[in-house]
C-alpha cells in the first residue's frame, strides 16, 4: 500500500486536527484546505453511521468527506457520487431484497466493494481508508475515529408491541423514518470495547489547534466522543479546542440535528450546543466557540465569538476557519 500525499509531502503550516461528520464536516474541511493548503491536517471522522448492507460495509461520513474533497461528490444531493446511476438498486428491488430504503448507487458500490474486500482480508478501516484515498487525494488525512465497530443505534417505540421499545440502526432511523418516530435515546454499540484508531490520540495531543466542525453534535461529534480515549485526548491536549456551531438562529442548516438534540434534551440554539460541549476548564471539551453573527451565546469558561458561519463556498468557509484559528492562537 502506498501512502497519501499528505503523508509524504513535509507539512509547512500548522498541525490541525478536526473532528468531522459527513456533509457539514466535509464542507468545513474544504475551508481548512482552502486556507491552509500546506498544513498538516488530520480529520478524525465519525464512523457511528457505518453499516453493513447487502454484504457491503458502508461508511457514509468517510465517503462524504473523501468524495467532497476528492471532487467526486454529487454537489446537489450533498452525498454520493456525481453522475451516479441506480441499476443495482433497481435490480435488488426486483428481488425484493431488504433493506430497500437505502440509496446505494452503482459507482458508490465500487467503493464499498473495495472496502469490504480489504476489511475481509484483514486490513483495519484506517488502512482501507488510506488506500481508498490514494485514488481521491483529498489533501487532508482522513482517519476513522476507530477501527472497531462503534455504531450509533437509536431506541424507538416498537409499533408492533405498544409500550415496548426496540433499537434500530441510526441509518434506519434517519433515512427510512426521517427521525419521525417516537425516540427515547441513542446508544453507541461497541463503544465499551472500542479504541481510537492508530495515532488519533497522538494527533490530537500534538496538534497546534483542534477544531470541531459544525457537524451534528449528537450523532457525528457525539459518536466520535463516545470512542473511549478521544474525549480525554481533547481535555489534555496543549492545543486550544475550538468548536463551530451547526445551529444558526435556532435551526440546524440542512438536516435534522434538532431532532437529535431534542432527544437528548439539549436546546437547539448555538448556546445550547456550546453548553452541551462545555468548557475544558470545567468537565467539557471547549476553549472557544464560534456562533453566527446573528447569534449570541454565553458558555461559562468558553470564549465565544460571533462570526459569519454560512459555508457558502470554500473561500467563505476559509474565513470561518481563520476565525477559529485566531481564537486558538494559531497563525494560518
Ligand atoms: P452528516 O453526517 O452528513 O449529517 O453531516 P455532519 O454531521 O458533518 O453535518 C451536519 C450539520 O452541518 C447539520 O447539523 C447542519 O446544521 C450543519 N451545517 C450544514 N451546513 C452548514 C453551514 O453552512 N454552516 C454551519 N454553521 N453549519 C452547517
Ligand atoms: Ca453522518
Amino acid at each position: 500500500m502506498t501512502t497519501q500525499q499528505a503523508d509524504t509531502a513535509p507539512a509547512k503550516g500548522p498541525r490541525i486536527a478536526v473532528l468531522v461528520g459527513g456533509v457539514g464536516g466535509a464542507r468545513f474541511l474544504q475551508g481548512v484546505r482552502e486556507l491552509l493548503p500546506d498544513a498538516d491536517v488530520s480529520a478524525i471522522v465519525n464512523v457511528g453511521d457505518d453499516v453493513w448492507m447487502h454484504g457491503l460495509r458502508i461508511c457514509p461520513d468517510l465517503d462524504t468527506c473523501m468524495y467532497t474533497l476528492g471532487g467526486g461528490i454529487d454537489t446537489e444531493r450533498g452525498w454520493g457520487r456525481v453522475g451516479e446511476t441506480w441499476h443495482a438498486k433497481e435490480e435488488l428491488a426486483k428481488y425484493r431484497a431488504q433493506p430497500d430504503w437505502f440509496g446505494l448507487g452503482d459507482r458508490d458500490i465500487a467503493t464499498h466493494l473495495v472496502r469490504t474486500e480489504m476489511l475481509r482480508a484483514g486490513y483495519p478501516l484506517s488502512a482501507v481508508t488510506e488506500a481508498l484515498c490514494n485514488r481521491w487525494q483529498p489533501g487532508v488525512k482522513l482517519i476513522p475515529a476507530t477501527d472497531d465497530r462503534c455504531e450509533t443505534h437509536v431506541v424507538v417505540g416498537d409499533t408492533d408491541n405498544p409500550g415496548e421499545r426496540r433499537a434500530i440502526h441510526f441509518q434506519e432511523w434517519w433515512v427510512r423514518y426521517r427521525a419521525a418516530v417516537e425516540t427515547y435515546g441513542f446508544a453507541t454499540i461497541g463503544a465499551d470495547d472500542a479504541k481510537p484508531a492508530p495515532n488519533v490520540t497522538e494527533i490530537i495531543g500534538a496538534a497546534d489547534a483542534v477544531l470541531l466542525a459544525p457537524s451534528n453534535p449528537v450523532v457525528s461529534i457525539g459518536s466520535i466522543l463516545a470512542v473511549p480515549g478521544i474525549r480525554g485526548a481533547l481535555r489534555t491536549t496543549d492545543a486550544k479546542v475550538i468548536g463551530v456551531s451547526p445551529v444558526i438562529d435556532g435551526k440546524p442548516l440542512r438536516g435534522m440535528a434538532d431532532e437529535c438534540l431534542s432527544v437528548i434534551g439539549v436546546e437547539t440554539t448555538a448556546e445550547g450546543v456550546g453548553r452541551h460541549y462545555g468548557s475544558r476548564s470545567a468537565t467539557g471539551i471547549l476553549d472557544g466557540w464560534l456562533v453566527h453573527t446573528t447569534d449570541t451565546a454565553e458558555v461559562p469558561g468558553v470564549e465565544v465569538r460571533s462570526v459569519p458561519l454560512l459555508m457558502t463556498d470554500p473561500p467563505t468557509t476559509a474565513e470561518m476557519v481563520r476565525e477559529a484559528l485566531e481564537l486558538a492562537g494559531v497563525k494560518p
